[in-house]
């Protein structure tokens, strides 16, 4: 049986998706060994930038019209599209400034009278092309990118995670930094997969991984209200990472 041809791109993020995939250490020649990966610009300088991709897995929002083009092309040479990491799958931190005046936005930055930059409100690739599976997480996590690899290989669909960080906090049997601290922690609505690290550092959970499934947003502000937050606040530790996963 031929191995599947893959193509690994990146779009604007910070590549750490990308990273982890490289950093998979003992896994990565027995990936390498499965998998036909033909377009890698970060692993190799020799690709084929045309070929047919049987898999597509890419990082990083859409933010601008360069962006959305190569986001098109790679979806025509691809049978399945994988968005990887929370940037693709939720819009991620390039999303936070959604709705608000982009001109506005760039003359606070560049300074009026700035060239005519190529900027789009920040979007996930589901919001631009078709996206066959979301791996989400800031960045990946290698246990689940490895076990969503191999399921594909095997045909299957790859489990995904639809409990809260709280579960797996709580199997760990963490003290609450929520109900026992007073903290602001995102973990009732985040998607676990990550273990709870945070948490477990006793650090609060900044959604990183994006909202879990049926999140509801609407009681923990509650909470956090409850507790004395500030709304901007809440807004804004909401709004980190999935501005339009929740609402606050
Ligand atoms: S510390 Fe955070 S993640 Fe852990 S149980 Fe409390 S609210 Fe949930
Ligand atoms: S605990 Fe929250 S912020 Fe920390 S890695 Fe997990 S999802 Fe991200």
């Amino acid at each position: 049986m031929s191995k599947p041809t893959v193509g690994i791109f990146g779009l604007t993020g910070c590549a750490g998706d990308q990273l982890v995939i490289l950093n998979c250490e003992d896994r990565l020649m027995d990936i390498v060994a499965l998998l036909d990966v033909r377009d890698f610009l970060m692993a190799s300088s020799e690709n084929d930038t045309a070929c047919q991709l049987d898999i597509a897995l890419v990082e990083g929002a859409v933010t601008t019209r360069r962006d959305a083009a190569r986001l098109l092309a790679i979806r025509q040479r691809s049978k399945a599209l994988v968005a990887l990491g929370t940037c693709a799958v939720w819009g991620g931190v390039a999303a936070l400034d959604r709705g608000q005046d982009r001109a506005r936005l760039l003359d606070e930055v560049y300074g009026e009278g700035h060239p005519d930059y190529d900027s789009i409100p920040a979007q996930a690739l589901h919001e631009v092309v078709p996206v066959d599976l979301n791996i989400t997480g800031c960045p990946i996590e290698k246990e689940e990118f490895v076990a969503a690899i191999a399921a594909l290989l095997n045909g299957d669909v790859p489990l995904a995670v639809e409990y809260a960080v709280c579960t797996e906090c709580r199997m760990r049997e963490n003290n609450c930094l929520l109900t026992e601290r007073g903290e602001l922690c995102c973990g009732p609505l985040t998607v676990a997969g990550c273990g709870a690290r945070c948490p477990e550092l006793r650090i609060a959970c900044v959604g990183c991984r994006g909202p879990v499934d049926d999140a509801n947003s609407a009681s923990l502000v509650k909470v956090f209200e409850a507790r004395g937050f500030a709304p901007q606040d809440i807004a804004a530790r909401l709004r980190t990472f999935a501005p339009q996963g929740v609402t606050s």
